[in-house]
């Protein structure tokens, strides 16, 4: 007889046995086809599970132990995953992670990106065929993103939702987060357009000096020298660094937890700017500590909305940014001064282009049935025109597609999280008076780092 127990024994099994294939996958253990079909086996495991009458049962007649919140964050995680377990679905999702692992789309041999593509066709030179048969191969993936949203919409309608957007915020218990909320993040984040172009400016010249000031092998013992300050323990048996040697599979970093909390990973790609190197180390490590603090043995208490993941890492990435954090890490007053310029476009400019493509994956999904490639071009338009031209790329949708169609709607998790930790610093910093202190970081950690999901969010942090 099926039970809660078993039911979260199955489902924490399920999950920690995806991420070890990510890791395997990253270390280079398994080459990519392997790797994706193994993640179809065992979606169709998961799948076939989640829709056994044993589990549809469970939830219909109630059981001893079933406690509410507990009923309700299953049924948030297993509605979700029925959909992405789906085969149907995953098959498309591997299809697209192929394709983007083996560049888009290449040119005599050369990688090119979609608009350089369309530049090139725009052009009309003698080389106008050869082009039109690399455009034909793109036509091809135009289609499969959009039978992958009209799927994902499909098993989303089969589940209740009106779509698979509304879904998605179901499942991350944000449901309420309505048509209002969003327009009122949008006119926040972007009326501050208009001092971009001089952000950029100084961007760029920080990070040019940044790049030859620092050196990425100090950047780990600094986050430790602080964390010791602040009393922040971390347990390196339970962090574990990938040393993915010189050739990487690929060129992003994440955190993962093999076991929340005794066993978490984090991967950091090396072949990066120092200062993206040392914001990567903060946050990943800011994942790892948050990973490894979380005190609970239920498997659903301890998965706690992305939002709040994302912003349990913000949390240590701001010690690049804040006053008294820079003062203990850097004595250069023009080091400091080049951090925080370089802190503001990933609050500012960084969160506009998520919110830009966030909108724009909304838009589309919201379609239902009548999505088509020419209605999506339209949005990807009107978003660009919205955004004052920050991202003038519009018409390459299909690009952008696709690299968010893995984990679509990711993007509102980072302009979440931004709101989220600005509240939580302000209140230490009232509170307490410094951020950087072992009394801050004490009821840091009493109040956000061990906390499960066991609790509803009390507030609707996200309303302005
Ligand atoms: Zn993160």
């Amino acid at each position: 007889m099926m039970n809660i127990r078993k039911l979260q024994n199955k489902l924490s099994n399920y999950y920690y046995k995806e991420n070890n294939l990510f890791i395997k996958y990253s270390l280079g253990n398994i080459k990519t086809k392997k790797y994706l079909r193994r993640i179809l086996e065992l979606n169709k495991t998961v799948y076939k599970f989640l829709n056994s009458k044993e589990i549809l049962a469970l939830f219909n007649t109630g059981n001893e132990g079933f406690d509410n919140r507990k009923k309700e964050l299953l049924d948030r995680y297993i509605r979700y995953k029925r959909v992405e377990s789906n085969p149907e679905i995953v098959i498309k999702r591997n299809e697209i992670f192929k394709k983007i692992k083996n560049t888009l789309y290449t040119l005599d041999g050369e990688t090119i990106s979609e608009s350089k593509l369309r530049e090139k066709i725009n052009k009309k030179d003698e080389k106008q065929e050869k082009y039109n048969k690399v455009w034909e191969k793109l036509k091809e993936n135009q289609r499969l993103v959009i039978k992958l949203i009209k799927d994902r919409n499909k098993c989303a309608k089969k589940e209740g939702f009106k779509n698979y957007y509304n879904l998605y915020l179901y499942r991350q218990g944000l449901e309420n987060f309505k048509k209002c909320d969003v327009q009122n993040f949008k006119r926040k984040i972007f009326y501050k357009v208009n001092e971009r172009n001089k952000i950029k400016k100084n961007y760029i010249k920080s990070k040019e000096y940044i790049e030859n000031k620092l050196e990425k092998d100090n950047a780990k013992e600094k986050l430790f020298k602080l964390l010791e300050k602040v009393n922040v323990k971390i347990n390196k048996k339970k962090i574990i660094e990938i040393d993915h040697g010189e050739n990487p599979s690929f060129s992003w970093n994440f955190c993962l937890p093999k076991n929340i909390p005794n066993d978490v990973v984090i991967y950091l790609h090396k072949n990066k700017s120092v200062y993206d190197y040392y914001y990567s180390v903060f946050h990943e490590y800011g994942h790892a500590i948050h990973y490894s603090s979380i005190k609970c043995k239920n498997f659903i208490y301890k998965i706690l909305p992305d939002f709040y993941n994302e912003s349990m890492a913000f949390l240590f990435d701001r010690f690049l940014y804040l006053n008294d954090t820079l003062d203990f890490l850097f004595e250069s007053s023009k080091v400091k001064e080049s951090m925080k310029n370089l802190s503001i476009p990933d609050n500012e400019l960084a969160i506009a282009n998520n919110f830009n493509q966030f909108l724009f994956e909304k838009s589309v999904y919201e379609l239902g049935n009548k999505i088509d490639s020419n209605k999506i071009q339209k949005f990807k338009k009107k978003l660009s025109k919205d955004n004052l031209n920050y991202e003038k790329k519009y018409y390459s949708w299909c690009n952008s597609l696709m690299h968010t169609s893995l984990y679509p709607f990711h993007n509102l998790n980072y302009i979440l999280a931004k709101k989220y930790v600005d509240r939580v610093i302000s209140k230490v910093i009232d509170k307490i008076g410094k951020y950087s202190t072992k009394r801050s970081f004490n009821y840091i950690i009493k109040n956000y780092l061990t906390r499960s999901n066991k609790n509803k969010f009390k507030y609707r942090f996200w309303e302005i």
